[in-house]
């Protein structure tokens, strides 16, 4: 690992201050960052031990609707603890239940669970993001088993890392962000882009700002997130659907449907949204519904046994949150 300056705080200004000026990271419980650093993907000159408290809570405010606040430092551990969180959140409990082992659970915080970095193996291998080598896109070209399915015709082939992101913008969450301009608050899905050259990022924020906190409106349906993997043990999921739905009767009256595993970003499935307006879930409107989620896939070499994957965790998703499980039945 290259040497580097350390500061730590729990102050959000001081953080932002400390960041100013250098090439700086921000090291929250580490589980990404420091595998990075020892990789020499990613070299700080000064690394930004940034504390902040772990807190997760449901305010509402006079006249207000009540809120969702998840504090950047919020651990996985202290996340899957909140018992009100699991009952009224199910798909961030869900997600965050799979993430990785206890000990993970324990470091990682909700601001680098959203914030980690491809696991590309070639970006980690130092190939950059879009991983192209003397004009040849290794990924398109090599083992791309694990890579995007949707945003394709462009180089940039990895699948964003985030199964907490996936959820996160299937409630509508918010990010605060705090830089040397002030304080800003975007959709949590505005974290993500798309980066077409080799030195964009995929990540909105900028190197001089930090995330403090998560805010998200109390969903007044019902929601859930399904995912596969290739074997039961700590490893990201292959595919996983989040889904927040809203009714009126019996009946799906707005529908929020986002994959990850899938694309460059959390995927968004606009179609499927649609498809499921108007809709009671059953297990037919579920297969329906997502046989349009991967309408406009463009699966690579190597990894179209995500397409069907897909169609299937998606169904999965849907019926999970009308209490549908019917393959744990068997
Ligand atoms: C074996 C294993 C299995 C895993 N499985 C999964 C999985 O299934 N799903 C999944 O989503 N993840 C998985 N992970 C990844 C893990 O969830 C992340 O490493 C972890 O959430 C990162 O959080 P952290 O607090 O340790 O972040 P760090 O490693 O400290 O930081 C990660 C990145 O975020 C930046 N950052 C952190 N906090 C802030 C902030 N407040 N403001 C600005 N930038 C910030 C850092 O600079 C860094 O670039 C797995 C990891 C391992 C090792």
């Amino acid at each position: 690992m290259k040497a580097f300056e350390y500061v730590s705080t729990a102050s959000a200004d001081i953080a932002v201050k400390a960041l100013g000026g250098v090439d700086g990271a921000i090291l929250a419980g580490g589980t990404d960052l420091l595998s990075r650093m020892k990789d020499y993907v990613t070299t700080p000159k000064r690394v930004v031990d940034f504390n902040p408290q772990s807190v997760v809570q449901k305010e509402t405010s006079p006249g207000g609707v009540p809120t969702w606040t998840i504090l950047a430092g919020t651990t996985l551990a202290d996340l899957l603890a909140s018992k009100a969180l699991r009952e009224e959140l199910p798909a961030l409990w869900q997600a965050a239940s799979e993430v990785g082992t206890p000990q993970i659970k324990n470091m990682a915080t909700i601001a680098g669970n959203l914030l980690q970095r491809p696991r590309c193996w070639y970006y980690r291998s130092g190939f950059g993001l879009l991983s192209v080598k003397d004009g040849k896109n290794l990924l398109r070209e090599g083992d791309n088993r694990y890579a995007s399915i949707f945003h394709t015709d462009g180089d940039a082939l990895f699948v964003a890392p985030s199964s907490l992101a996936v959820p996160l913008i299937a409630l509508g969450a918010s990010a605060t962000i705090l830089g040397p301009k002030g304080e800003r608050t975007v959709m949590v899905s505005s974290l993500y882009q798309i980066p077409k050259r080799d030195s964009d990022r995929e990540l909105t924020i900028g190197a001089d700002e930090v995330l403090t906190k998560i805010t998200l409106p109390a969903p007044q349906g019902k929601n859930a997130t399904y995912e596969a993997r290739q074997k039961q043990s700590h490893d990201w999921p292959l595919v996983l659907a989040s889904v927040s739905l809203r009714f009126d009767g019996a009946s799906v009256s707005q529908a929020s449907i986002v994959i990850g595993g899938v694309a460059p970003i959390p995927y968004r499935a606009v179609e499927a949204e649609k498809a499921m307006f108007g809709k009671p879930v059953t297990l037919e409107t579920a297969e329906a519904v997502a046989a349009n989620a991967i309408n406009g896939v463009k699966p690579l070499s190597g990894n179209v046994y995500k397409v069907a994957l897909t169609k299937t965790v998606v169904k999965r998703a849907l019926l999970a949150a009308v209490g549908n499980r019917y393959w744990e039945e068997v």
